[in-house]
């Protein structure tokens, strides 16, 4: 079904999803719902299923039975490979309803949703490709006596918790991959942003997946997302999150079936500017790293490291460049800095701002708030002067938070982007290819950008060092990560035998 929206206008009702379950949309068990806000525009937007354990044992007993009768994992590559490719085609077709919707429960800017929904056109095309060349090994060097062959296999039924930053967009970095290995999914996006993850769901069953390979259950993470966690036929958690949850995934994951996870976690990622960069095109990059999706983005630029002796000038035309972004109404094609998602997390957002005058950072653009009609909108703000011992300087603020350090050289700059217990993206400003170099390999993060931030395709994985998390997506390790090696050893000739 392609539904025609006029992207500019509010809807007039909120529109009701249900969960997904074994092929088709139903309401939850208990048929609770929760109502989700816009946080742009404070009108009621979508109803949401509120799913307790009994739905969530539904969802999985289907997504079990999925995988155990090899309706899809048995299938080929190539038939996988079909049904992504479709499902990228009509993730085009739908891409301003899917934008419309994300827009509306995230509060992000709709000209930025729709570059993430065709990007995520993009990961489906791509991750059909992967579904026909994921292949394993073969041992022709054993010996005459053995030949031995390492084959991939899916890991089982993936339980898929994503968040509210990028609801669409991590869904889409995960699931055609994920489905590319031949494993069943339970998806639970927050509670907040779920309409998008139901949208997929469809999209998926009209392009042929199987019934039960994808299933959606919706509501709280303390309820839903726990008893998915710790749910015996679970086979897989893939987490994306606070680095706080992803201990609980950690401890759910020990305490029943030692569940293979993949965790992608926080982030606290350097901006290195040395003197020797472009420092306009640096000041352009830093400004988008910081406030891109306001800043709610886990590879979000919120350090800036830069060389002492260009410190004033670089400021000076970061400041000029943040001047003019333009922040409200997200369905608006010119806004670039949307709503907070929660208002949680604009408090959040807030108190780090108020916290770091408090610890005698030099609060030096902005001032956080940014007053409007409706919605809750945080503008850039920058901290001057901040030392280490600093909370704002250690931890995700997750908005559009800047916190500035000088460094006067190479191996001052690297040990500084290095201290956070988190690892997972840095960017380095520079003309000296020899310096990027030495920075790149030093760097403790799993994404590393050299005179650019945040870019990417589906064939680039993604992931972090440290607390930020363990395992990768996307990329070719993105569907093996979905998968379990098995060594196959065939004897060639007759075993001598071990009792004469
Ligand atoms: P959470 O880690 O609480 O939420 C992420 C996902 O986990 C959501 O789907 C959430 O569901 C679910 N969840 C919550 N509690 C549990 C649980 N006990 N077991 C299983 N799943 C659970 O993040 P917050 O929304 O609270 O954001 C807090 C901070 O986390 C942010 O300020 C930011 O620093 C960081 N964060 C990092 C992200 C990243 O991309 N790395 C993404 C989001 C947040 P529900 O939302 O329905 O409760």
């Amino acid at each position: 079904m392609t539904n025609k929206f006029d992207i500019t206008r509010l809807p007039e009702t909120a529109r009701n999803f249900g969960v997904y379950i074994d092929g088709e949309m139903r309401p939850a068990l208990s048929g609770n719902t929760t109502t989700r806000q816009s946080p742009a525009h404070d009108i009621a937007v979508t109803e949401i299923a509120k799913c307790a354990q009994d739905d969530v044992d539904i969802a999985v007993a289907s997504a079990r039975l999925a995988f155990d009768d090899r309706r899809w994992s048995g299938q080929s590559g190539g038939v996988r490979a079909g049904v992504l490719l479709k499902t990228a085609g009509l993730i085009r077709e739908r891409l301003e309803e899917i934008a419309y919707w994300e827009t509306l429960e995230s509060g992000k800017p709709i000209s930025q949703t729709k570059g993430e929904v065709a990007g995520c056109a993009d990961m489906f095309e791509y991750a059909s490709g992967l579904a026909r060349s994921l292949h394993g090994d073969s041992h022709n060097n054993l010996g005459d006596g053995l030949f031995g062959i390492v084959t991939r296999e899916p890991v089982g039924v993936v339980g898929l918790i994503t968040p509210w930053n990028f609801p669409f967009l991590i869904l889409c970095e995960r699931v055609p991959y994920i489905l590319a290995s031949g494993c069943t999914i339970v998806a639970k996006p927050s509670e907040v942003t779920s309409a998008t993850t139901i949208l997929l769901a469809e999209m998926l069953s009209e392009a042929g997946l199987p019934k039960g390979v994808m299933n959606v259950v919706t509501g709280s993470g303390s309820t839903v997302g726990q008893a998915l966690c710790a749910h015996e036929s679970v086979d897989m958690i893939s987490f994306t999150g606070s680095t706080a949850v992803g201990r609980n995934v950690i401890r759910a994951s020990g305490d029943t079936n030692f569940k293979k996870l993949g965790l992608e976690l926080g982030g606290k990622n350097p901006q290195i500017v040395f003197a020797d960069a472009d420092l306009l095109d640096a000041a352009d990059g830093v400004a988008f790293g910081m406030c891109f999706n306001a800043g709610q983005c886990c590879v979000s630029g919120s350090r800036l490291l830069v060389e002492r002796a260009v410190m004033s000038e670089f400021l000076a035309l970061l400041k000029a460049k943040l001047e003019k972004t333009v922040v409200g109404d997200p369905l608006d094609a010119k806004t670039q800095i949307g709503a907070i998602t929660t208002s949680a997390q604009n408090q959040t957002i807030l108190s780090y701002i108020q916290k770091g005058q408090e610890e005698g950072a030099q609060l030096s653009f902005g001032c956080g708030a940014v007053k409007t009609d409706a919605g809750q909108f945080v503008g850039p703000v920058i901290f001057e002067n901040v030392t280490p011992e600093m909370e704002i300087y250690k931890d995700e603020i997750f908005g559009p938070v800047l916190c500035v350090t000088p460094f006067d050289d190479v191996d001052e700059a690297i040990a500084m982007a290095n201290d956070t217990k988190y690892g997972l993206a840095a960017s380095v400003w520079s003309k000296d290819i020899e310096k990027v170099l030495r920075v790149s390999r030093r760097v403790q993060a799993g994404r590393f950008w050299v005179n650019t931030t945040l870019a990417g395709g589906p064939e680039l994985p993604l992931g972090g060092f440290k607390q930020s998390g363990w395992g990768r997506e996307a990329g070719k390790y993105g569907v093996e990560e979905y998968t379990q090696i098995k060594s196959v050893h065939i004897a060639t000739e007759t075993r001598e035998h071990w009792i004469p």
